[in-house]
C-alpha cells in the first residue's frame, strides 16, 4: 500500500522499475539480517557528486536565510569558506573510506560514501576542485541574486516562513489525497503580511531552451507544490506563487508559475494517475518481503530494467543489476 508521494518517486518509476523497487519498495535497512537487503540500505545512501554539490549548496542557503533572522549583514558567499573545508573533509573521508556494502556501521555517524569513489568512477585530480569552484559559483550567483532582489527584507517582513522543511512526519509539507500522504519538498516557502503564499526551489541546473512540450516537469512540480497550501491551509490559488530559480547559467533565472482551477484538476489527475500505478508496484514489496524469492506475486525477475543506459550510469543499485546480468 502507498502511503506517500513525491514528485522524485514519480520520476524514479519512470526512470527505472527495479531502481523504484530498490528505493522505495525493499524493506531495506543497514542492520537486517538478510545480506541483499543491507546491501540495497548501503546503497541507498551513496551519493553522486552532482548530487552532492546540490546538497551542500542548499545546506549553505538554508544556513544563509537563518542567519537572515539574526540580522547579520552576512552574503551567501560570505559562508562558502567553511561549506569549502567541508566539501574537503567529506571528500577525503570518502575517498579513504574502507565501507563495504555490508558494513552495519554505515550512516550511523556522519560518513559520506560518494557514489564515484565506491565504484571507482571516472574521476580526475581536480574533480575536488571542479567541484568546489562549481558549487562557489552558484553561491556567488545566488548572492548577487539575492542583494538585486532584496530577498533578506522579503524574508524578515513575511508573516510565516518554511526553510528547507523536513520532508518526513505530519509537519512535512503536504497535503492529503485519497488518504496518501502528497509530499511537496520545497526549499523554502513564506506568506507575506498581505497574504501571498511563495514557493521556492533552489535549481543548480539551466533552464531549458527546448520548446516546452504540452505540461513539463517544471509545470508538474511546480503545481504540485502550489498544491500544498492550497489543500492544506485553503489558501486560495490567486494568493500562491511557486518560483524555480536557475542556478546554472551565467545569469540566475526566475521563473514564476501560478495556477488556475483547470490546472489544479489536472494536476490531481496526473497524481492519481501515479499513485495508482505505484499501486500496482506495492505487490512486488508484498511478494518479495525478505527473500527476495519467488512465489505467486510478482517478483524482482519480473520488474524492467532501465529503458536506456544512460540512466544506469548514475544509478546507485547498478552493481546489484549487474551481478544478476552475469548471472
Ligand atoms: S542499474 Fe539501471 S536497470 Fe538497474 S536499477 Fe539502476 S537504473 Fe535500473
Amino acid at each position: 500500500m502507498v502511503s506517500t508521494w513525491s514528485i522524485s518517486r514519480d520520476q524514479i518509476l519512470h526512470t527505472c522499475e527495479r531502481r523504484y523497487y530498490f528505493h522505495y519498495l525493499a524493506p531495506a535497512r543497514i542492520n537486517s539480517r538478510n545480506k541483499t537487503l543491507r546491501e540495497i540500505a548501503f546503497l541507498k545512501k551513496l551519493k553522486n557528486v552532482p548530487m552532492w554539490k546540490g546538497d551542500i549548496f542548499h545546506s549553505l542557503v538554508a544556513e544563509y536565510l537563518h542567519r537572515v533572522y539574526q540580522k547579520t549583514q552576512l552574503l551567501p558567499i560570505d559562508l562558502f569558506d567553511t561549506y569549502e573545508q567541508k566539501m574537503q573533509d567529506q571528500w577525503k573521508s570518502s575517498m579513504n573510506s574502507e565501507l563495504q556494502p555490508n558494513s552495519k556501521v554505515f550512516g550511523q555517524g556522519n560518513e559520506l560514501m560518494l557514489f564515484e569513489h565506491f565504484y571507482k568512477g571516472n574521476l580526475s585530480e581536480n574533480s575536488l576542485s571542479d567541484a568546489i569552484r562549481g558549487v562557489k559559483n552558484w553561491v556567488s550567483r545566488f548572492s548577487v541574486w539575492v542583494e538585486d532582489v532584496a530577498f533578506h527584507k522579503e524574508i524578515l517582513q513575511a508573516s510565516q516562513t518554511w526553510i528547507e522543511p523536513q520532508i518526513y512526519g505530519t509537519e512535512a509539507p503536504s497535503f492529503e489525497l485519497d488518504g496518501i500522504q502528497i509530499i511537496a519538498k520545497v526549499d523554502l516557502a513564506f506568506l507575506t503580511q498581505e497574504g501571498q503564499f511563495n514557493i521556492f526551489d533552489w535549481k543548480t541546473s539551466i533552464h531549458s531552451t527546448q520548446p516546452a512540450r504540452q505540461f513539463n516537469q517544471a509545470e508538474f512540480q511546480a503545481a504540485v507544490y502550489q498544491l500544498w497550501p492550497h489543500l492544506k491551509f485553503g489558501k486560495s490559488l490567486d494568493t500562491i506563487r511557486a518560483h524555480l530559480v536557475y542556478l546554472g547559467g551565467e545569469m540566475v533565472e526566475q521563473r514564476t508559475f501560478k495556477i488556475d482551477e483547470n490546472m489544479r484538476v489536472y494536476t490531481l489527475s496526473l497524481i492519481r494517475r501515479s499513485i495508482s500505478r505505484m499501486q500496482h508496484f506495492s505487490k512486488v514489496h508484498d511478494g518479495v518481503q525478505l527473500t527476495l524469492n519467488h512465489n505467486t506475486y510478482l517478483t524482482l525477475d519480473d520488474l524492467d530494467f532501465a529503458a536506456y543506459e544512460k540512466a544506469c550510469s548514475y544509478c546507485p543499485f547498478k552493481i546489484l543489476c549487474q551481478r544478476r546480468l552475469e548471472i
